[in-house]
């Protein structure tokens, strides 16, 4: 899953950006507004964290330019403790949540899972299909109840896979999901990791269908 964090505080931003990393997220960082615009506008992402007080252009006016767009992707902005009126202008822009400044990072990490959960329509965070369990708080694989061992980029492909399943990914959607924006992206790896999930975790959990893409289908 990637992630847009739009902070101009440079500390910060690579706090939030090496917490969610190390749980396996791909982020990128914006440190003005009028960059969060442009990313945010043009690059697919499953979620930002948006700092409502940036230079150039304020949060808040980000985020409605994004709405005005039709840009879906859930947000979250960061406010002043003190904040109030910033809050209801955010949640009334299009805000899908947020958080005061200062936070504890497993709580900013908790909301961003819950976010991801509700977009995906899964209520449970808990995803299962047939014997293979993905819990997306813990990032823990079982088949058939026995722990599995994956990689960083075979995990990012099934949990992006479990967040969308029941439906066709190409496989560019998937490296534009798993890569970070100057990342080495590269869309014949994916039919590599799909194929070593395909390994670990039985050939019929990732159907596919030629020069389409994958799908993970859901009991
Ligand atoms: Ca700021």
């Amino acid at each position: 899953m990637r992630i847009l964090i739009a902070e101009d505080d440079a500390t910060l931003g690579q706090q939030i950006k090496s917490a969610l990393a190390e749980e396996g997220r791909a982020v990128d960082i914006a440190t003005d507004g009028e960059e969060a615009l442009f990313l945010g506008s043009t690059e697919p992402y499953d979620l930002v964290v948006l700092d409502v007080g940036l230079p150039e252009r304020d949060g808040i006016s980000v985020l409605k330019e994004w709405r005005k767009e039709n840009v879906a992707t859930p947000v979250l902005i960061l406010t002043a403790r003190d904040g109030w009126s910033e809050r209801v202008d955010g949640l009334d822009a299009g805000a899908d949540d947020y958080m005061t400044k200062p936070f504890h990072m497993p709580e900013l990490s908790a909301r961003i899972r819950a976010m991801l959960r509700r977009q995906s329509g899964n209520v449970n965070p808990v995803f299962q299909c047939g014997p293979i369990v993905f819990d997306s708080r813990t990032n823990k694989v079982l088949n058939n109840g026995m722990p599995v061992s994956l990689t960083a980029q075979e995990l990012s492909v099934l949990a992006y896979m479990f967040h969308n399943a029941n439906r066709m990914i190409s496989r560019t959607e998937l490296s534009e999901h798993i890569y970070e924006y100057d990342g080495d992206r590269d869309s014949n790896t994916i039919a590599v990791f799909v194929n070593r999930l395909r390994k670990k975790l039985g050939k019929d959990l990732i159907t596919s269908a030629r020069g389409q893409g994958y799908q993970l289908s859901l009991d």
